[in-house]
């Protein structure tokens, strides 16, 4: 009998524990090599910037499997191991004390890191970032102490984090060199009312303004001066600026990138044997007709899955809907679709936008392109319904689609 070839994800994440854990359920019974470079083992990144930095959820709530679930399904879970370098063409992954693991199928699920502030005295004390267990760890414990916190970013990071930040008693402003909160991901209308939530707070903005120094004594941050020249005083400095791909090991390679792993809609890279899921992979999504990258947790645990599939040879379309959710004070938001600026034409409401319990759609050319749901539940699988419908060209009934009385499955 042929020995079942070997299968190696690198990176120890949602997708990649993801991806392990449905190779064993459709029934792969050969090695599995999970290498992961954290010391913890897998975990979801949402509650780092909500319930485990404000000290509500448990560690215990964070982990995607129990401890014992990787030996019981036979998954070799490595941590604190740093995959250095691919060998295409002997297909093997080689490791940072200069091991080497052969792979028959590899899944490349690095994810993404945050992106640095490159200003002078970037790096004093009390410049944090947030994207491990460790980081959410250290911004809590200085939380507690209240004081006064400057975060660069008003992006879904620097709000969640803003929000936690106010939640703890800090004094908050927030610098983005943008119009406005969330500008790129939702627009200036929602995004101004993210602003307003905040303000409500009592978070203060300087839309418009980047970090342009950080200054310190002693090695530790107390000041930021703007870009327009205004001097904030410090205690901390959270930088929520975005994330790149860490993608540099495929390019290394000489897999095809360009922000991300490049992958076909089957997740397969430009190496038929190495594929690619998550927040690394740039992948063509059939429905959007175009390739995207997406940094969400939707598209961790649903790409991972759709890449193992892939990896044991089932016919895969990956062609998901992009889906967000974000917690903020007493907001709760699910977003489905992408409305970038520039790629919508009308936004409507059905609810009580005032009041913040409604849904907003975004169309384009009177089709759906995508919804957002706050403070109202149950509705997202229909949004995503409606977008689907829209990828298709249905157009809908702006009047019926702004009325709450006309379920959203009649549409
Ligand atoms: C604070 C925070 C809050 C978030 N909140 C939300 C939210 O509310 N809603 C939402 O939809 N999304 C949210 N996200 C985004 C979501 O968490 C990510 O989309 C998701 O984590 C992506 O999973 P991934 O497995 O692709 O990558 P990652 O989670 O980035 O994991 C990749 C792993 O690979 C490891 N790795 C990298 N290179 C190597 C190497 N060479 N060798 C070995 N290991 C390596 C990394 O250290 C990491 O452990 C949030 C993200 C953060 C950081």
């Amino acid at each position: 009998m042929p020995a079942e070839p070997s299968y190696v994800i690198v990176g120890a994440s949602l997708a990649g524990a993801k991806a392990a854990q449905t190779l064993r359920e459709e029934g792969f019974g050969g090695p599995i090599v999970l290498l992961g470079d954290e010391a913890e083992r897998p975990y979801e990144r949402p509650p780092l910037s909500k319930g485990y930095l404000l000290g509500r959820d448990e560690k215990s709530s964070i982990y995607v499997h129990d401890e014992g679930w990787y030996a019981e399904h036979d998954v070799d879970l490595r941590l604190g191991v740093t995959a250095v370098a691919i060998d295409p063409a002997n297909r093997g992954v080689r490791l940072a004390d200069g091991g080497v693991i052969g792979y028959d199928k590899l899944l490349i699920t690095t994810g993404a890191s945050p992106r640095r502030l490159d200003v002078a005295a970037g790096d004093l004390d009390g410049v944090l970032y947030l994207r491990t267990v460790q980081d959410s760890e250290r911004l809590s414990a200085a939380f507690r102490g209240g004081g006064t916190v400057v975060i660069a970013g008003a992006g879904w990071i620097g709000l969640e984090v803003a929000a936690a930040a106010r939640e703890a008693g800090c004094e908050v402003t927030v610098v983005e060199p943008a119009p406005g909160a969330l500008h790129a991901s939702l627009g200036p209308e929602l995004g101004g009312m993210f602003a307003d939530l905040h303000r409500g707070h009592g978070v203060r903005f300087r839309f418009g303004e980047g970090v342009g120094e950080l200054r310190g004594s002693a090695g530790r941050v107390n000041a930021v001066i703007t870009s327009a020249g205004t001097e904030l005083a410090a205690d901390i400095v959270v930088v929520g600026i975005g994330a790149t791909p860490n993608s540099g090991l495929a390019q290394a390679a000489g897999l095809e990138v360009g922000n991300g792993i490049l992958a076909d809609a089957a997740l397969r890279t430009s190496d038929s044997d190495i594929y690619a899921a998550g927040d690394v992979a740039n992948a063509f999504n059939p429905l959007l007709g175009r390739r995207i990258r997406v940094e969400h947790w939707g598209n961790a645990l649903a790409g991972g899955p759709a890449a193992a599939r892939s990896m044991l040879g089932r016919d895969v379309t990956y062609d998901q809907v992009p889906y967000f959710y974000s917690d903020q004070y007493d907001l709760g938001m699910e977003c489905a679709g992408l409305p970038e600026p520039g790629r919508y034409d009308q936004i409507l409401y059905r609810g009580d936008r005032d009041g913040r319990e409604f849904v907003a759609f975004w169309l384009s050319g009177g089709v759906v392109v995508a919804g957002m749901n706050v403070n109202v539940w149950d509705v997202n699988d229909d949004i995503q319904a409606l977008i689907r419908a829209g990828a298709a060209g249905e157009h809908v009934d702006p009047a019926r689609l702004a009325d709450p009385d006309i379920p959203l499955t009649q549409l």
